[in-house]
């Protein structure tokens, strides 16, 4: 036999020993069938799925401990997963590992709005504890606009934005602690229960966008707050995004907060237009969608005088709507974008840079000529209020080194601004060969020897991030 052959019948071995160990513990919820394997091999970053060597479903944190104590036994890898609608590549195996799902933990334990905090177990769905929240009076302000599906795990391990980041933050301002799993099985909490912590390091937020590499979030203490008495929504039409991005800037210089800013570009309208439930405007080249919150009359006149502003610089309509329904249609026609362009080409390659807010015209100019340059067609919507673009270029299949080559311009230029590779979406496999674009050699071994303290075997979701 090869040596090859024999790395691959061990292998093979592990996984049977593997299985045969914890089928005891899980029961069906330890598989190798096929079917099942394909359904927790990839997520939406349009690269390939890949199944893995075996799939689990623990319920609980005592046997997400055998998972961890046996893998680290048998060196074989483990990557956790949430809803996969991650988009890195951070949850698709390289062919060997065991995938952790944790979507069937999935319960609130506890809900304190005295004390302004949610005990989760990691597979709760972002907008179920958004709604218990809600029926309290209360909030969780992280609003991926994947939260229907999105788990609360996936969003720590990611330190997921959202819309209305440009007011409230991201994840970690969320996250007071954690219980995590370690390769090997042993347990250890971090934080508090208290608004104020700061007794040692602070290793909740080491694992806040660690993207699976460290260990396992079992359990998390979130941060709720007092829900706004108020929310009101516009969308203003511009002729065009760099119009658009003006406007957004002159906002925030006039000394207003909005507690969302989303930018729709002229590809993004044009391909959600059909099925959007709010009426795009015809003839408009780029629109954002504002909201303001906080006491009823508070927000009714920001969001006027947002709107003013938005017109001083450019903006030709502002539809402001009467009701949460009509709400509601405004932000549908912002969340179907991603699917609506997708549907529409190919290929949409989603990259999501971030730069100091201000910068974000420059950044709009630098990716329109390029894409000119490049005769790629392009598609840029988002977070415009936090400076975080998702750019998307949308090809066909022959223009992908053209495109690979327009990404990595875009990282350079936004790194060279002050900004980011990714705002808020990760390393995973995606942009792995990225991240020297902004960090050094230096730090990246320094985070890897940070790695090696907390899984020494290098079994948590090998090959992501570094
Ligand atoms: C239409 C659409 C819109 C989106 N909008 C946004 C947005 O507005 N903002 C944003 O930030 N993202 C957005 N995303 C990306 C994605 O939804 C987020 O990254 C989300 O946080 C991933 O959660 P998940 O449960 O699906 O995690 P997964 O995709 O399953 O996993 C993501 C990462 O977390 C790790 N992980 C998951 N659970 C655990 C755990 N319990 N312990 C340790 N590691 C874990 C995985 O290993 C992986 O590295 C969007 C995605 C889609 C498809």
């Amino acid at each position: 036999m090869s040596f090859l052959g024999m790395l691959r019948s061990m292998a093979l071995n592990h996984v049977e020993r593997f299985m045969k160990r914890l089928a005891p513990v899980l029961g069906e919820r330890i598989t190798r069938d096929p079917e099942l394997l394909a359904s927790v091999a990839g997520d939406e970053s349009g690269l390939a799925p890949q199944l893995p060597a075996a799939a689990v479903w623990p319920q609980n944190r005592d046997e997400v401990v055998e998972v961890a104590k046996e893998a680290a036994d048998l060196g074989m890898g483990l990557i956790p997963r949430g809803a996969g609608s991650g988009k890195s590549g951070a949850v698709i195996p390289g062919g060997h590992e065991v995938v952790v799902d944790l979507s069937k933990m999935n319960r609130i334990l506890e809900l304190r709005p005295q004390d302004l905090y949610a005990i989760v177990e990691p597979g709760v769905i972002t907008e179920v504890l958004d709604q218990s929240a809600s029926e309290e009076g209360f909030m969780y302000p992280p609003d991926p606009a994947s939260k229907s599906y999105s788990t609360l795990g996936g969003n720590i391990a990611t330190n997921a934005g959202g819309p209305r980041a440009v007011k409230y933050g991201v994840t970690h301002r969320y996250v007071w602690g954690i219980e995590m799993v370690l390769p090997g099985g042993d347990v250890f909490r971090t934080g508090r229960h208290s608004i104020k912590g700061v007794a040692g390091y602070d290793l909740t937020s080491l694992f806040v966008g660690s993207e699976g590499t460290l260990g396992f979030i079992t359990q998390a203490t979130l941060h709720i707050v007092p829900a706004p008495k108020a929310v009101e929504t516009a969308f203003l039409s511009f002729p065009d995004a760099l119009s658009a991005s003006k406007g957004a800037e002159a906002v925030f210089t006039k000394g207003y907060l909005p507690s969302t800013m989303e930018l729709l570009d002229h590809e993004s309208l044009e391909a959600v237009r059909a099925v959007s439930p709010f009426r795009i405007p015809e003839d408009i080249g780029a629109a954002l969608l504002v909201e303001s919150d906080g006491a009823a009359e508070v927000a009714q006149q920001d969001l006027y005088r947002m709107c003013e502003i938005a017109g001083d610089s450019g903006a030709s309509d502002c539809v402001v709507a009467r009701n949460e329904k009509e709400r509601q249609t405004m932000r549908r026609a912002r969340q179907l974008v991603s699917s609506s362009l997708k549907e529409k080409f190919p290929l949409k390659i989603s990259d999501d840079i971030a730069v100091p807010r201000s910068q974000m015209a420059v950044l709009m100019e630098y990716a329109q000529a390029e894409a000119l340059k490049e005769e790629i067609t392009f598609a840029a919507y988002g977070h415009i209020g936090d400076g975080n673009l998702h750019v998307n270029l949308l090809c066909d299949v022959d223009d992908l080194p053209k495109a690979q080559g327009m990404r990595i311009k875009l990282m350079q230029k936004a790194v060279r601004m002050q900004g980011t590779v990714s705002g808020e979406h990760g390393i995973g496999i995606h942009k792995r060969d990225m991240l020297s674009i902004e960090q050094s050699q230096e730090l990246i071994d320094l985070q890897k020897r940070l790695k090696k303290v907390f899984d020494p075997q290098g079994l948590m979701n090998p090959n992501k991030v570094f």
